[in-house]
């Protein structure tokens, strides 16, 4: 997850390299770790270094209809330029814009894919995952797994979020 690119920093613009991704990695906004794999390019800029990310995550989720665990697979295309912190030519801390340059190079010369692939990743994901595309949730009447067993409530499919809400109004009536 971690490449040091301080020998590609001291290349001319245009300078490739080539790496493979096989590790895990945190998405924060989902609270829990994903597996990466594939490949990476690093391509030395002007300013800095383009990081081109072909690689297959691996995240799991819980299902939006049956609340079961299950996982989800699908390819990350990263495009994103990597702009570094120091100026190897004199040893001065660059200054950019925050609100240009996400991504930055550290201190130490590391370009850590971390960051971007759990934004990438958050980015990806559903809102209301599915197990299957035929998952039929759970009966809002007896909370039963419809995948598994079928009940007598004959009551409609619904998203297992809207239950609680679904069961006050079935209350009142
Ligand atoms: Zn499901
Ligand atoms: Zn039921």
């Amino acid at each position: 997850m971690n490449y040091n690119v301080a020998g590609l920093l001291k290349e001319c613009s245009g300078f490739k390299s080539m790496e493979t991704i096989d590790d895990i990695f945190f998405v924060e906004e989902m609270n829990r770790q994903a597996d990466v794999f594939g490949k990476v390019v690093f391509i030395r800029t002007d300013k800095g270094i383009w990081v081109s990310a072909d690689t297959v995550v691996l995240i799991e989720l819980a299902c939006g209809g049956c609340l079961n665990q299950f996982e989800i697979q699908f390819d990350i295309n990263m495009e994103e330029e990597f702009f570094p912190y120091i100026d190897m030519k004199n040893n001065s801390i660059i200054h950019v814009q925050p609100e240009d340059q996400p991504f930055r190079i550290d201190a130490d010369n590391i370009i850590s894919l971390e960051e971007a692939l759990s934004q990438y990743t958050f980015m990806k994901i559903p809102f209301s995952p599915r197990c299957t595309v035929q998952c039929r949730g759970l009966c809002v009447k007896c909370g039963m797994d419809l995948n598994i067993h079928k009940c007598d409530c004959n009551t409609k499919q619904i998203d297992a979020r809207w239950a609680p809400l679904v069961n006050l109004l079935d209350s009142k009536k």
